[in-house]
């Protein structure tokens, strides 16, 4: 809870806020080169956010509370997206995620049932097939508006082409770098005395978001789709039957998600995963908790920003690439 400021000192502290997260985000977004740790950002977010809560009279449409990623790079094809790519709500500890249960038992008398998912750190892409076939893959971008990166996404090699099914969907998923291909990657760069990456998400922005695919083809890139947005012959009444049915149609999902039906076992289920993540392949930054069933799911709808029945819980920061300071960025 932010401590009570007067209007004068909360205006001020928020635009200088605004213009400091709206840098931050460039380099995240935009130029692939953070210069702050993600738990950093989301500190001064919550701060903002706090003050904005103080005094909505404050919020505006351009605040970074109320806009969804980055912007488009110059180069890409701009894509539409008919249903827009939002972002999660964040949880940082056990009370939040009571509080999310707690709100959600309010608004909805449903049976509510959790699924719990790997928060894979990696960047978001949709994937649009027609008839059983790829015809294309656009980045977030701001939400609205993506980039058209269906060429690279060609290259990664989990992406069917084809689906086992003529149907036409629309999935959404992240894309992201193995740990050992970043390590591989950053050796050689480093011997060929190139900068190296900072984390495995940077590498894999930078290889998706290249204007040379046969670049994006070296990333060894991959990925795991977690959301249906467009459902066409697909029937599904929760979104486990809905990935179960990705995986039938050749799309990849990730196999450690878990159904649990109290907020006490999904806690359990989020201590583990900060156990264990060190040991995974990949790189997660947290855990996405989303209702399970889709009839619950509607009846608590949307925020402008986030669906109001799933939230992100983040681990704190890995020691490894906290260090910003000692790492060489790349371009
Ligand atoms: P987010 O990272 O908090 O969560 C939403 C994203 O999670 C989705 O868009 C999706 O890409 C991803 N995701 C991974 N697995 C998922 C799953 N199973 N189901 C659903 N989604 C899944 O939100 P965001 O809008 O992508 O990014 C905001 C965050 O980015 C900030 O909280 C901060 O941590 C980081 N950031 C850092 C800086 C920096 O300078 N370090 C700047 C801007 C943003």
């Amino acid at each position: 809870m932010t401590e009570k400021v007067s209007f004068e000192a909360a205006k001020n502290r928020v635009d200088e806020l605004r213009l400091q997260l709206d840098r931050y985000s460039h380099e995240y977004y935009v130029l692939d080169k953070p210069t702050v740790t993600d738990a950093e950002y989301d500190r001064l977010y919550h701060e903002l956010l706090g003050l904005e809560e103080q005094y909505p009279e404050l919020i505006s449409n351009d605040s970074p509370t109320q806009r969804v990623g980055g912007t488009i790079l110059p180069g890409f094809e701009k894509v539409i997206h008919e249903i827009p790519m939002l972002s999660l709500g964040n949880a940082f500890n056990e009370t939040d995620l009571k509080e999310f249960d707690r709100r959600n038992r309010k608004l909805t008398d449903k049976n509510i049932q959790y699924i719990c998912e790997l928060k894979i750190d990696g960047l978001a892409i949709s994937l649009k097939y027609e008839k059983g076939r790829l015809v294309q893959a656009a980045t977030r971008g701001d939400g609205t508006v993506g980039e058209n990166v269906t060429q690279n996404v060609r290259t990664i090699k989990s992406v069917p082409l084809r689906l086992k099914e003529p149907y036409s969907i629309e999935v959404r998923g992240e894309c992201y770098m193995p740990k050992n291909s970043f390590v591989k990657l950053n050796q050689e760069r480093d011997e060929a005395g190139k900068d190296v990456f900072a984390n495995p998400r940077n590498a894999a922005a930078g290889g998706l978001r290249n204007l040379d695919p046969k670049e994006t083809a070296k990333r060894n890139l991959n990925t795991f789709l977690y959301t249906v947005a467009d459902f066409g012959e697909i029937q599904a009444e929760s979104q486990s039957e809905a990935l179960n049915q990705l995986d039938t149609l050749g799309l990849r999902t990730n196999h450690e998600r878990r159904v649990f039906d109290s907020i006490e076992e999904v806690w359990q289920y989020v201590q583990d995963f900060q156990e264990k993540r060190a040991d995974l392949p990949y790189d997660i930054d947290g855990i996405v908790i989303k209702v399970n069933d889709f009839s619950a799911q509607e009846e608590l709808g949307f925020t402008v920003k986030a669906p109001r029945w799933a939230i992100a819980y983040k681990f704190p920061a890995e020691e490894a690439y906290t260090v910003l300071h000692d790492i060489e960025w790349t371009v």
